[in-house]
């Protein structure tokens, strides 16, 4: 049996991993501080015997007793709203946290993956956004505390990779939906359906013209563990290509929720990107993966969850 540590294993990815692993048979050890995390993520996982949960600050020395196959780095305040409040936990988490999961699976012999993001790329002069796209990141932005940590983050992972011959993957994460998205944080997909939901207004940053490519969470997941199980070390982008407009979207989430909101325009946040499209190539070729779930329908099953929960 393999046993992998997650952390941020109570976060909205982490916890989906966790449950995915679990059904393959992994012994998993979810690790979170719940800063952004949330217990009731994992309530369903805590039954089972092969699952543990772990509360610590990974920004701190990590201490795992256990044997480790897999290290999953995905501790980290995710949304734009969390990380602009808390942008020194996200610092620390990326770089320190980081560099304290790199050394554990080195100790462990582990596989480490880590959770980056498209957020690498800034707001990008080139769209859809290849892996060997540099990026625009405004360091000192709003911003910057995120796309920044994370760049760091993947520079540290090809270290390790190079110097210590780890076995690093990086996947750079576009924009994802689904299930246990925290109510409150702040996105577009929480928001909006909200929104929907009680007849309020829909929140349009902007003109509402900027673009997103939405990901539904199993086809993420299904991406991640077969970039784990490969042999690739570079970064790999793992997002739906279907790229929309925010007013799209929002049109799309009030249809399906059969809400009554009218749209009410907020002005943009700094930094906001104008275009974000991950160009999946290579985790076609390389991985024969891509996204299954249609935005109508990863959507309706979002909508019911929140409705519920
Ligand atoms: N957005 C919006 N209304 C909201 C929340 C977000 O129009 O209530 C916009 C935001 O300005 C951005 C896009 O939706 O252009 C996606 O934002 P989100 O916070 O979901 O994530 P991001 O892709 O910016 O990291």
């Amino acid at each position: 049996m393999k046993t992998a540590l997650v952390t941020g294993g109570a976060g909205f990815i982490g916890s989906h991993l966790c449950e995915f692993l679990l059904s393959r048979k992994f012994q998993v050890i979810a690790m979170d501080n719940l800063i952004t995390g949330e217990m009731s993520n994992i309530d369903n996982l805590r039954g089972n015997s092969n699952f543990k949960y772990i509360h610590h600050d990974v920004s701190k020395h990590i201490v795992v007793n256990e044997h480790l196959d897999f290290v999953f780095h995905f501790a980290s305040p995710a949304s734009p709203v969390d990380y602009q409040k808390i942008p020194i936990q996200t610092l620390k988490v990326g770089s320190l946290g980081t560099h304290n999961a790199l050394g554990l699976a080195l100790a462990k012999k582990a596989k480490y993956i880590l959770a980056s993001t498209s957020e690498v790329y800034g707001d990008p002069l080139i769209n859809p956004q290849p892996e060997s796209y540099w990026g625009n990141v405004n360091p000192v932005g709003i911003r910057g505390c995120y796309d920044e940590a994370k760049r760091f983050a993947e520079a540290l992972a090809m270290a390790y990779h190079r110097i210590h011959r780890l076995d690093t993957k990086i996947v750079r994460i576009f924009n994802t939906y689904g299930p246990k998205m925290r109510k409150n944080d702040g996105r577009a997909v929480p928001n909006f359906i909200n929104q929907a939901l009680k007849n309020e207004p829909i929140t349009v940053y902007g003109n509402g013209k900027q673009t997103r490519s939405f990901c539904y969470i199993s086809d993420l997941i299904d991406g991640i563990y077969k970039l784990a199980m490969s042999t690739i070390n570079g970064p790999v982008n793992m997002g739906n290509p279907e790229e929309h407009t925010i007013l799209e979207f929002a049109e799309k989430i009030r249809e399906l929720a059969k809400s009554k909101s009218k749209l009410e325009f907020k002005p943009l946040p700094i930094d906001d990107p104008h275009v974000r499209c991950p160009d999946i190539s290579k985790a076609r070729k390389a991985l024969n993966w891509k996204p299954k779930i249609e935005l109508g329908e990863g959507l309706s099953k979002t909508i019911e969850w929140f409705k519920h929960n």
